[in-house]
């Protein structure tokens, strides 16, 4: 991929285009997992005129990039070593081993603590089973949590009746939950690890959607209605909620 670059006051900012066919309108930045600048743009914009939007909004861009290298540095990398602290509902809670008999391997939280509970080992085990071991956990107590919350909160929603609402649930990279046209909702099981006015705000948000498709004025009258403390869970999602994703 080439390598251009844009000048900010005497700073020189690198950075690569990639063109996306499903980005329709603006260019879009992005951090690339080597902490370089990633702009994808749509086809349609010549790599000239990118880089004079880039250039002449050179403050914007610098200021991006430095945000965006902070976050990346304090991404958790968990090893699933003993002690090593993973977040649950807001609460950051260490990771314990224990063994047991029985045939499976599960996950509990009891005591102030994330414990795995497994057969006595032989052989170590690898990072990426007790990642999946973890992960299908996290998932398993997300449809338990989010299926109670989706219901209480529907139920205080006037426009809707009978039953809650389909969810459904997808691990994604930067959204946390959507609402189809046909009225489902998906919700990321990552947001289990997110403070519980996080996980209503976003369910919440979700079922004001089956009302009103696009984040218009009728849109934040009814969020506002549903759950008035939006604006301080957003405000929370958006600068922790990179911790959360990963
Ligand atoms: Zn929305």
């Amino acid at each position: 991929m080439k390598r251009e670059s844009i000048n900010n006051d005497g700073e020189v900012i690198d950075y690569e285009v990639i063109y996306r066919p499903a980005v329709t309108r603006r260019l879009h930045l992005e951090l690339g997992a080597d902490g370089l600048l990633q702009v994808v743009a749509p086809r349609r914009w010549s790599r000239r005129a990118i880089h004079s939007t880039l250039q002449q909004r050179a403050p914007h861009v610098a200021r991006f990039v430095t945000r965006a290298r902070l976050r990346q540095q304090d991404l958790p990398d968990y090893q699933y070593a003993d002690g090593e602290q993973h977040p649950f509902m807001g609460e950051w809670y260490p990771l314990r081993f224990r063994e047991t008999l029985s045939a499976r391997a599960e996950v509990e939280l009891r005591d102030g603590q994330i414990c795995i509970v497994r057969r006595p080992v032989e052989s170590p085990v690898s990072k990426k089973s007790l990642q999946s071991l973890m992960q299908r956990w996290y998932r398993r107590q997300a449809l338990q949590q989010f299926t109670t919350r989706l219901a209480a909160i529907s139920e205080t929603a006037s426009w809707v009746t009978g039953i809650p609402p389909e969810m459904r649930l997808r691990r994604m990279k930067r959204t946390w939950g959507n609402c189809s046209s046909r009225r489902v909702i998906t919700l990321n099981p990552h947001l289990l690890k997110a403070p519980e006015n996080c996980i209503d705000y976003v369910i919440a948000h979700e079922v004001c959607h089956l009302r009103e498709l696009n984040h218009g004025k009728a849109f934040y009258a009814l969020q506002d209605e549903l759950f008035p403390g939006w604006r301080e869970a957003k405000a929370h999602l958006r600068t922790k909620g990179h911790i959360y994703l990963v």
